[in-house]
């Protein structure tokens, strides 16, 4: 391809709206340009970079024996009907000519679930892993990031169907393996991550998450032993404490005008942590009290999963729900005076010893408390893990809390989906059995942009070789000298011969331009046709380790 012939344009400053690297970049550098918020046009040079992702991601795919096939985008919203007030107004809805309601599809385990319902029958068939390359839709309340958060965006998504849980762990860990393969190739630094599977049920699933401080996703992540989990999954390991101490009598203290926890650990002269913290929650209408160290954090999710519930329809409880248990917010105190109340703790509770918490009355606390004192109905693996905190792998290392941003996520769904839409097979015995079933996603252009975000100088992009748009690019320094423009097609020509993928910048632009264009959009090798073109003499620059060199040209094509 040569430049001025490419729908192909540079920008020197990024666009206002552009906070990460990856979204500055490949806008600057004419990888994608926005068509409107969180929608963008895959421009020449993008395109080729999301075709060579896809074509990775396909071989691996492939490797494994699954089988592709493309649904459609648009479908009947009656396909959804499982999870249609689940998805809400993040699903793109809308009428065909006859008013029949249609939608956009945010993900397909009922499309292909209802395929697979269709055409298998028997155990004989099974298992069988489909997938798809393609655009997804989703109506994000605030598209941002560029390609990392989108309305639509590109995702591979394969689902796979057993007889049984055995299968379904063997090709779980096929795709475990695969995935490492694809984000190896891809040049990404990642870690698998043990992701919560919530109130979504299932027996197990991971995130590959590629590093980044930018990242959406916080991982707790041991330097140790690699061990890596979303905090909000990953388990708290407490120690128990064998302090003897001596336990004293609880006594309840005025404390006006205390609003902070400052105030009173500045008043009691203690520190936060010899505070108990009273969280209480509305779970569903069910009010709940939760419970753990003062200077911790209550980690919603495992809350929610103890409870049965999903993490959303956690809320803050009212004024009037605290005074409906018997206490009074900003005073909770976990003892006999809370009335029809769940309360739990966090397991650390469990080392406290004559601690401080609310007196369930107006400018009141409780003095020298102990477990005796309260009313707990269970202690459990309830807060936030944090940095420092024992690994819960091999409880040697110490966690450590890193960004990520989430490319893949597989999941064993189990029978949630073929249950529900009776999704069976006939087993060896002529008895008609659920299908057991797993999913298993790649962000394609999502993966793009953190590839970019890993790769990346004050220059511009510097892609690794697998999915560069190019192989090489060739320059004309100087587009009025006749003999660099004809060395310069001659190593085009040549190198197109070899089945190189280059491209040649022949525009009639300055060489300054050319120069920080080149740089910008990253090819890995950039070939410069300058002032020794006349003597066959070419530079050669290596974009990703910076090295500069010259060749007689013959010499660069034979590099190839
Ligand atoms: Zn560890």
């Amino acid at each position: 391809m040569k430049v001025s012939k490419m729908f192909f344009k540079t920008y020197r400053e990024a666009p206002a709206d552009a906070e990460l690297t990856s979204h500055k970049l490949l806008v600057r550098a004419g990888y994608i340009k926005k068509q409107s918020a969180g929608i963008y046009i895959y421009m020449p040079l993008g395109l080729r970079v999301l075709k060579k992702i896809e074509n990775i991601v396909r071989e691996e795919m492939d490797k494994i024996g699954c089988v592709e096939l493309s649904m459609p985008k648009l479908m009947t919203e009656d396909v959804y009907a499982l999870r249609i007030e689940t998805f809400g107004n993040s699903m793109f809805r809308l009428k065909d000519r006859n008013g029949k309601p249609m939608c956009l599809g945010p993900t397909h385990e009922e499309a292909f679930t209802l395929a697979v319902k269709d055409n298998i029958t028997s155990y004989k068939q099974l298992p069988i892993t489909l997938y798809q390359i393609g655009e997804k839709f989703r109506d994000e309340v605030r598209p941002r990031f560029g390609l990392q958060r989108a309305k639509e965006f590109i995702m591979k998504d394969a689902y796979s169907y057993h007889v049984d849980q055995a299968s379904l762990d063997e090709v779980y860990e096929d795709m475990k393996q695969a995935y490492c393969r694809i984000f190896d190739r891809l040049g990404l630094d990642y870690v698998p991550v043990f992701a919560d599977n919530g109130a979504m049920g299932g027996s197990g699933s991971q995130e590959f998450m590629v590093k980044s401080t930018v990242g959406e996703d916080e991982i707790a992540y041991c330097p140790h032993c690699n061990y890596a989990a979303n905090v909000e999954k990953a388990e708290v390991v407490v120690q128990s404490c064998m302090d003897k101490v001596k336990e004293l009598p609880m006594e309840k203290v005025h404390t006006p005008n205390m609003k902070t926890i400052q105030q009173l650990v500045e008043y009691f002269g203690k520190e936060e942590k010899d505070f108990l913290k009273a969280v209480v929650y509305n779970a569903d209408g069910k009010i709940v009290v939760a419970l753990c160290r003062g200077d911790r954090e209550i980690e919603e999710v495992k809350l929610a999963n103890y409870l049965g519930v999903n993490a959303d329809s956690l809320a803050m409880a009212t004024h009037e729900q605290i005074q409906s248990i018997g206490s009074v917010a900003g005073f909770v105190g976990a003892n006999t005076q809370l009335k029809n109340v769940l309360v739990v703790a966090d397991q650390e509770v469990k080392n406290m010893h004559n601690f401080i918490m609310g007196a369930n009355e107006f400018d009141y606390h409780y003095e020298n408390v102990n477990l005796k004192d309260l009313v707990v109905k269970e202690y459990i693996d309830l807060r936030k893990i944090v940095k420092g905190d024992v690994c819960p792998h091999c409880h040697t290392g110490k966690i450590e809390i890193i960004r990520g941003i989430e490319v893949g996520h597989i999941f064993k769904l189990g029978t949630r989906y073929t249950k529900a839409l009776d999704c069976k097979f006939l087993d060896e015995n002529g008895k008609s059995q659920v299908m057991q079933m797993g999913c298993y996603g790649i962000g394609v252009s999502r993966a793009l942009s953190a590839c970019v975000e890993q790769h990346n100088d004050e220059k511009g992009i510097i892609w690794p070789e697998s999915i560069a748009p190019y192989q090489v690019l060739v320059v004309v320094a100087n587009y009025k000298e006749q003999v660099q423009n004809d060395v310069a097609e001659q190593i085009y020509n040549a190198l197109q011969k070899k089945n190189v993928e280059v491209l040649l910048d022949d525009r009639k632009e300055s060489a300054g331009i050319k120069f920080k264009d080149a740089e910008l959009i990253g090819v890995p090798n950039i070939v410069i046709v300058g002032r020794k073109a006349p003597d066959g003499i070419v530079e050669y620059e290596n974009r990703i380790t910076g090295q500069k060199e010259e060749y007689v040209w013959q010499d660069i094509v034979n590099r190839f």
